[in-house]
């Protein structure tokens, strides 16, 4: 189980208050947090933490912040020799203000993350003989994930690209080719094909277009609802598993590396796509974003109905 993810790397900083402040105004908040996020990082955690071996090739800066990143990665066993301190840019952070009602405000400031390029790509060429897939997001630059594709399908492996958060414009033609699998969940969704999925027929339709598009694999997450998958070997629909969910905080990156890891395994996609949904679920059952990622034992309990 070796996996390769090319993205972002954050510290993301939570404060918690009653209100969110308005403009010009000034609040004490009740309390803070500083953890590790960014959707490259979380899904590098979240499939290292099932047991699979993860490099994550991206950039911190040369600062305090990048040191508790690299330490945050270190802790949950992902592999950081490709993961370039730049010394030009900072870490990248994301700000969350989280009111009593849980309504939020965010800012995120891609920094180091907004540099990778041609020179973080060559980085994946060691990492490429072991590696079965790569995963990608939308945190950093497209051109340089794009290309991070093409040179990994070149070898051999499988590109699957989280088109989150989502694209503004769509993707240009040359996209949807250029990736094995799109994995978006129902915002994502409406914002590429126009089609909002709500339940298997809705979802059938929108993997349909992306597969017209040029798509080879399309995985429409819809939270409690469940997954549709799409493939040239056949479609199905994954119920969600039932869970008591309290804090669906990358539930999505938990899902793409469970995805990665049963792929890298060797299961079939309905196996993995199941698998991931379990990973997904648990997720959501604890607060958090890399550190709610579930362990293997655990998902096989789910999976087992236990
Ligand atoms: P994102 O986090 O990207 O918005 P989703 O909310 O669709 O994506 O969550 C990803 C996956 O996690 C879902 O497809 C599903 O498998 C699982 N999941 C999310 N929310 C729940 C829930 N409330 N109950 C069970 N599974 C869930």
């Amino acid at each position: 189980m070796s996996i390769v993810v090319l993205g972002s790397t954050n510290i993301d900083i939570f404060t918690y208050l009653r209100r969110l402040p308005k403009p010009g105004e000034t609040i004490h908040g009740d309390s803070y947090a500083i953890t590790l996020g960014g959707k490259g990082a979380n899904q590098a955690v979240a499939a290292a933490r099932l047991g699979a071996r993860v490099d994550l090739v991206g950039r911190t800066g040369a600062d305090t912040f990048g040191a508790l990143a690299r330490e945050s990665l270190a802790s949950h066993g992902v592999r950081l020799g490709a993961l370039h301190e730049d010394p030009a840019n900072p870490t990248g952070i994301a700000t969350i203000s989280v009111d009593e009602t849980a309504e939020n405000c965010i800012t995120v400031i891609g920094g180091a993350n907004m540099a990778i390029g041609a020179e973080d790509v060559e980085r994946l060429a060691p990492l490429e003989a072991e590696a079965k897939v790569l995963l990608l997001q939308l945190e950093v630059p497209l051109a340089a994930s794009l290309s991070a594709a093409g040179r990994f399908r070149d070898a051999g492996g499988l590109a699957v690209l989280d088109p989150a958060p989502a694209p503004e414009h769509g993707f240009d033609a040359q996209v949807w080719k250029t990736v094995d699998a799109m994995t978006p969940n129902e915002t994502e969704t409406e914002a590429l094909v126009g089609i909002r999925p709500s339940d298997t027929a809705s979802a059938a339709r929108a993997a349909a277009a992306m597969v017209e598009r040029g798509l080879r694999i399309a995985i429409v997450k819809m939270g409690a609802t469940g997954v549709y998958f799409r493939s040239p070997e056949g479609e199905g629909f994954v119920d969600a598993f039932p869970v008591k969910a309290i804090d669906t905080v990358a539930a999505g990156d938990c899902f793409n590396g469970g995805l990665a890891f049963a792929l890298s395994r060797g299961d079939t996609l309905p196996d993995a796509v199941r698998f991931a949904a379990a990973c997904g679920a648990l997720a959501t059952t604890r607060r958090g974003a890399a550190e709610a990622a579930p362990q293997l034992a655990e998902v096989e309990a789910l999976l087992a109905g236990k």
